[in-house]
């Protein structure tokens, strides 16, 4: 995992003052340690009923659809609102200022689809908890959420406590 992590850049101040970003760039232009990342992120679930696998924008889609090509199932995008050309369900959730929404198409999932959640990263956790419930309204079942790096003192596992939980690198 110390592989993975030297590819993790810290950006102080970005997006605001104070907050020391985790840029997963360099990680994703190292096609070797973009292949570690991906197979780290679904080696727990090989063998499992597993049908469908969602990422949420912009990161998750990176990760996301790799672990989908891999398992030789179909990804399904989350997005920010006003993207999708389809009918939408979508979820709000509160942001420390204000608030975001996710949607995906109305027909995205099968009803009884078993989806893996991906994203790059699980900060407070609101963005994943929005993402499980856009999942559970369009009639699946999330199996568990996966994430490339998470944020520990942010807590954001409590807000999954009803969800198995798959990081790779914690800080
Ligand atoms: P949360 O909703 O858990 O607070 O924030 C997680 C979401 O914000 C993820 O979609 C993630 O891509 C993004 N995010 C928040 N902070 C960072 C960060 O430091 N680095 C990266 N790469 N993404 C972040």
């Amino acid at each position: 995992m110390e592989r993975l992590k030297n590819k993790i850049r810290d950006i102080p101040d970005f997006p605001k003052p104070g907050i020391i970003f985790k840029d997963i760039t360099p990680l994703v232009r190292d096609p070797a340690a973009l292949r570690l990342a991906v197979h780290q992120l679904l080696s727990p679930f090989l063998g499992r009923d597993i049908t469908a696998v969602a990422g949420m924008e912009a990161r998750g889609f990176i990760f996301g659809s790799l672990v989908a090509w891999e398992l030789g199932i179909p990804f399904v995008p989350l997005r920010k609102p006003g993207k999708l050309p389809y009918d939408v369900q979508s979820v709000s959730y509160d942001l420390e200022y204000g608030s975001a929404t996710l949607e995906a198409h109305i027909d995205a999932f099968d009803c009884n689809d078993k989806v893996l959640l991906i994203d790059d990263l699980l900060a407070t956790g609101g963005t994943a908890k929005a993402s499980c419930e856009l999942v559970e309204k369009l009639g699946a079942q999330v199996v568990a959420c996966a994430f490339v790096v998470e944020l520990d003192f942010l807590d954001g596992r409590k807000a999954l406590d009803n969800y198995q939980v798959h990081s790779l690198l914690h800080y």
